[in-house]
């Protein structure tokens, strides 16, 4: 499943593009992916110049001259194919510029989907209205961390989870940030020594920006070269290697409660 890395490596493969350009065709090839496409999508993106691309959480924002932004979500198995060769069987929407690239919504599983709304409206969007601070922004730090938590008694790593804490993160990097920052993920967010907040919102940052770094040095100019964006593997700290050796020389343990697992290491994380 992409997450926030991936999907901000993919808003960078297709910045080059699509920023600037003019969409010269729009193909749906079906009307709907987890929900509708808007009916009149290519009706208001034909035409139109791509003035900008952006990411909140885990959907990519592609805003236009016209005012409008499309906003997309790869849900389980979407991806972005740059130039494709040949059409697959799921590839939903193309997009094509004025300049000849074409870019392939592909999304198999159809858990994904595509909104069109007024710019100035995004902010306000449903999704978007309730959710905490970006990660990577400056809105999110120690002070943020302290003000969300206190007096909490959720486990921190449920309060990660908790869009409205912090935005985009998924179980992948909550494991991964909370074994940098030594956090135990059972530890009641309340209880979490202030002085441990700064390491811990640094080591969100962190986990995120190497993931990113990951996926833009493995895949050259964030494309494998058969074009297509959006997944990327990496090495975990702890994710994924319950039974083996943590730094510390203990093994790293796993549960999993409702069908999602943490993995910890009960000696370096208190
Ligand atoms: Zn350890």
């Amino acid at each position: 499943m992409p997450e926030l890395p991936e999907v901000e490596t993919t808003v960078r493969g297709l910045r080059p593009v699509l920023e600037g350009e003019r969409i010269a065709r729009v193909t749906l090839h079906r009307p709907d992916l987890r929900r509708p496409m808007p009916v009149d999508l290519g009706q208001r993106l034909t035409g139109a110049r791509v003035t900008r691309l952006g990411r909140r959480a885990k959907y990519g924002l592609i805003d236009t001259d016209r005012g409008d932004t499309l906003i997309f979500h790869l849900g389980m198995s979407g991806r972005w194919r740059v130039d494709p060769a040949e059409r697959l069987a799921h590839d939903h929407l193309v997009l094509e510029t004025e300049a000849g690239r074409v870019l392939a919504l592909n999304d198999p599983r159809r858990f994904g989907s595509v909104d069109l709304m007024p710019s100035d409206a995004v902010a306000g969007w449903a999704p978007f209205a309730a959710m905490g601070p970006e990660p990577l922004g400056p809105d999110f730090d120690a002070a943020h961390l302290a003000r969300t938590f206190e007096g909490r008694l959720a486990p921190v790593k449920a309060l990660l989870l908790d869009q409205r804490t912090v935005a985009g993160l998924g179980n992948i990097y909550v494991c991964e940030a909370l074994h940098m920052a030594g956090i135990a993920p059972a530890r009641a967010g309340g209880r979490i020594a202030r002085g441990r907040l700064e390491p811990l919102a640094a080591a969100i940052r962190a986990v995120l920006e190497s993931a990113i770094e990951a996926g833009g040095s493995t895949l050259r100019d964030y494309a494998r070269p058969d074009g297509e964006l959006g997944y990327f593997s990496k090495q975990w700290r702890v994710y994924g290697c319950e039974g083996q050796a943590c730094g510390c020389g203990a093994t790293i343990r796993r549960r999993t409660e409702a069908g999602r697992s943490t993995f910890w290491c009960p000696t370096c994380q208190r």
